[in-house]
Order: C-alpha cells, then sequence, then structure tokens
C-alpha cells in the first residue's frame, strides 16, 4: 500500500525529493488519478449501498408488481452500473499504481545531493599494491592461465557471457562458500531462492521490469521475470504478513544467479567480466523494526568492509548521492575496490536501506509488542496496530568482479595468482594458480 496520502500532505518535500534524485516521476498526474480514485471510490460505496437497500427490501413481503419493478429499475440497474464503476475503479488503480511506480523513497538527510560525482567517501581501506613488472589485466591472465572462455560463450550465448575453467571454479566457489559461512557466522539464516518470480514481485521490490531500458529479463508469454537479484525473491519470502514483534530482526543471506540485461551500459567498462548478463551472487536481506534500520544498515556496511579486508584488498565505501540510489533506497552504501589491470576502482558491493518503501509494496508489517505501544496508539483489545517493517539488502559477494580483483591484485612476476589465506581451505588448500 503506497501512501497517496501522505504524499499529498507533503507534495512539496515529494516534488523536490524527485528532482534531487533526477527521476522520472509526474508527481502532479499521480495525485490527479489519486483524487479520481477517491471519487469514484465514493460513487461506488454510494451505489453498493443503494443495492444492497434494494436487496434487503425485496427480503420483505411485496407485491408481485412492486418487485418487478425493484428488480428492473433497482437490481438489475444497479448491478449493471456497479458492475462498470467497479471496472473502471480497478483500471484506475492499476494506472495509478503504474504512474506511481517512478515515485522513489524519501531520502536520508545525510545523502549528498547531485549525480555520481558528489558521493562522499566514508572510509578508504589498504593502499594499491606496488609491482616491479608490467602489470596485466583480468582479461590476459585468465587467457595465460587457462580460466576463462569469452568466445565460445558468446557463439552459445551471446555476448557478456562466460565460461569459467580450471581453479577460476573452484575460485567461484571458494568465494560463495567462504562468503555465505562467514555472514552465516553472524546469526544470517541461509537461503537458496527461485531465479524465476512474479513480474508482480519483481515491481513491488521497486523495480520496472516494463520500462524502456529495464534490467530485468521478461518471459515471453508469462507474467514472470529472471531475478537481478536475490534482493526479489527474498523480499518476497514474507509478502501479505504480519510478523511477529519477537521474530525481528530476520537476518538472511542468500545464494543465487543474477540475469542482468545491462540495457544501456553502451560505453561502460565492459571488457571481460566486469558487465556480463548473468553472474552468482551471495546477497544479506533484513527485515527489521523501523526504529533499528539505520544501525542494521551500519551493521551490513560493517560486514562488507570485514569481508573485502579479511581478502586484503584496497577499497572505499561511499554514500552514495542522491541521483544514484535507484528508486527503493533511502541511503545506499557502495564499495568500490581497486582494480590493477584496469587501473581504477570499481564497484564490487551495494548496501542499501529501502525504509518501508519494499514492505509497503509487499505488504509485510510487524505487530509491535505491548512494551513498546505508546499511549494512544492502541487499537481495539489493547493490541498495537500493525506497522510496516523496514527492509535492507546488501552483497556479501557478487563473484565476477571478485574474481577480477584477486587476479589483478595477487598476480606475481612469473604470471602466477596467489589465492588469499581465507578461501584457501575453500578450494582444496590451494595457495597459487599457476601454469608450468
Ligand atoms: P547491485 O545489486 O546493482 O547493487 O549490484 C551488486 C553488485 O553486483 C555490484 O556491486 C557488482 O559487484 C555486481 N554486479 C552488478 N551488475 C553486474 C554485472 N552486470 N556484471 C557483473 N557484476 C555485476
Amino acid at each position: 500500500t503506497i501512501d497517496f496520502k501522505w504524499i499529498k500532505d507533503n507534495k512539496e518535500a515529494v516534488a523536490v525529493n524527485i528532482r534531487n534524485r533526477n527521476c522520472d516521476a509526474d508527481l502532479d498526474l499521480v495525485l490527479h488519478l489519486y483524487d479520481k480514485m477517491f471519487t469514484l471510490q465514493k460513487e461506488v460505496e454510494r451505489v453498493r449501498g443503494e443495492r444492497n437497500a434494494v436487496a434487503n427490501k425485496m427480503k420483505g413481503k411485496l407485491e408481485p408488481s412492486e418487485r418487478q419493478r425493484l428488480i428492473e429499475e433497482g437490481g438489475k440497474n444497479l448491478k449493471d452500473g456497479l458492475a462498470s464503476l467497479e471496472e473502471e475503479l480497478v483500471k484506475l488503480n492499476d494506472r495509478l499504481q503504474q504512474e506511481a511506480q517512478g515515485i522513489p523513497n524519501m531520502t536520508h538527510p545525510d545523502v549528498p545531493i547531485g549525480g555520481e560525482d558528489c558521493s562522499t567517501i566514508r572510509k578508504m581501506v589498504g593502499s594499491a599494491p606496488k609491482f616491479s613488472f608490467l602489470v596485466k589485466d583480468h582479461l590476459q591472465l585468465g587467457k595465460e592461465l587457462d580460466l576463462f572462455d569469452f568466445d565460445a560463450a558468446a557463439e552459445v550465448s551471446g555476448s557478456k557471457f562466460y565460461y569459467l575453467k580450471n581453479e577460476a571454479v573452484l575460485l567461484e566457489m571458494a568465494l560463495l562458500n567462504w562468503t555465505l559461512s562467514e555472514v552465516m557466522k553472524r546469526g544470517f539464516t541461509p537461503l537458496t531462492t527461485p531465479e524465476i518470480v512474479r513480474s508482480s514481485v519483481v515491481e513491488k521490490c521497486g523495480f520496472q521490469p516494463r520500462a524502456n531500458n529495464t534490467q530485468i529479463y521478461s518471459i515471453d508469454d508469462s507474467d514472470q521475470c529472471l531475478i537481478g537479484t536475490a534482493e526479489i525473491p527474498v523480499g518476497g519470502l514474507h509478502m501479505d504478513s504480519i510478523l511477529s514483534d519477537s521474530l525481528l530482526p530476520l537476518k538472511y543471506v542468500a545464494f543465487s544467479h543474477c540475469f542482468r540485461t545491462e540495457a544501456g551500459a553502451a560505453g561502460a567498462a565492459t571488457r571481460g567480466l566486469y558487465r556480463v548478463h548473468q553472474f552468482s551472487k551471495v546477497e544479506m536481506f533484513i527485515f527489521c523494526r523501523p526504529e533499528e534500520s539505520e544501525q542494521y544498515h551500519q551493521e551490513l556496511i560493517k560486514i562488507e568492509e570485514d569481508i573485502f579486508s579479511s581478502l586484503g584488498l584496497h577499497f572505499k565505501t561511499l554514500d552514495m548521492a542522491s541521483e544514484d540510489l535507484g528508486a527503493p533506497a533511502y541511503r545506499k552504501f557502495d564499495v568500490e575496490a581497486w582494480m590493477p589491470g584496469l587501473e581504477r576502482f570499481g564497484e564490487i558491493s551495494s548496501a542499501s536501506n529501502c525504509t518501508d518503501y519494499q514492505s509497503r509494496r509487499l505488504g509485510i508489517r510487524y505487530r509491535p509488542s505491548e512494551a513498546q505501544v505508546t499511549s494512544g496508539k492502541k487499537s481495539k483489545g489493547n493490541l498495537a496496530p500493525p506497522q510496516f517493517v523496514h527492509t535492507l539488502n546488501a552483497t556479501a559477494c557478487a563473484v565476477p568482479r571478485m574474481i577480477i580483483c584477486l587476479l589483478e591484485n595477487y598476480q606475481q612476476e612469473d604470471g602466477s595468482v596467489i589465492i588469499p589465506e581465507p578461501l584457501r581451505p575453500f578450494m582444496g588448500d590451494l595457495s597459487v594458480i599457476t601454469r608450468k
């Protein structure tokens, strides 16, 4: 349930927020449709009332002519009129929901306003490794060590697909298993998820499968999509439910494949593994009480920082600027790691606090415990009214860019690549990738 009344009452702030986030949303149209719907709803209720009154009269004793008159004039006309009004209401509601998709979440007051360049650095960790030889990029290293096959993948699937081979496969499995176990150690419940989901769930999570240039692959002749991230099926896990307060926070860590069209990515760094159509990822997701979401956002970025520090990467954490937040996030921290072959920092993860943006659309609420209920807030039976939970998501490990980082940062003069310590137990104690 989008809170249209709140949007209407805070129209100025919402308009400023849409401008700050450079979103394509027509607020006036949304409010016009909302008002129209409000009026139509009242009309539907009025006609429904009349129809019920006629139905009640017909239950009593009536002259046959009077009964016939009520059937003709009252019952039938009202019934037909009501059916067409209800149909109009459904169409209007669809249009309203569609237009409202463009309206983003509100923005944390500390978020820098502007485009990508305005994002601020929260933290810088480590330093770039120094090499006394000519540095190779991951493509060259992969070729020499026989770790990928992009050509065969292009024939079999298309561009931006890949086969991993030999130790690259072990590296992928080790990254997934190690990050999963690291996050589980911190109390997160592991999940694997469906990778095909209903389009309606994608939309409720704040993504737009029907938009031009969408990142989402839709499946022809169905109402389903491939997931771009496990955030979608995990977000949907508790759809349309009221959670008990004692269950919160619910912390999940999910493995899934991710599928992205990468529409509009031309010109961006697209070589090799950097931007591909399919990849595997370990994703963290938290459902929590509203007052705790900022604290959990900090916890999620800390877990990411711990993971990347343990792998010995040089990285920075950014407080992302308003235009880079996407629709659902209230605030987003990205991590960018140094990729020596590419000679730049590249985004490797992202942690977002989506507050109640997704939970409102997905219908996920909780009932605060008695102790939390403050005066005047209690509903019938002295139970606290249900409230929307907050949702947060964060990357623990998106494999392709991690492979780029590891190969490029740990390359040696003799062409081999050292495996970082924490991953070795997950790859049969292998410590170096080398070819004789
Ligand atoms: P996002 O869900 O868009 O925040 O992405 C999470 C992480 O997935 C990013 O930080 C990247 O490491 C990775 N990622 C996103 N898109 C791609 C892609 N097309 N190819 C490879 N990795 C990607």
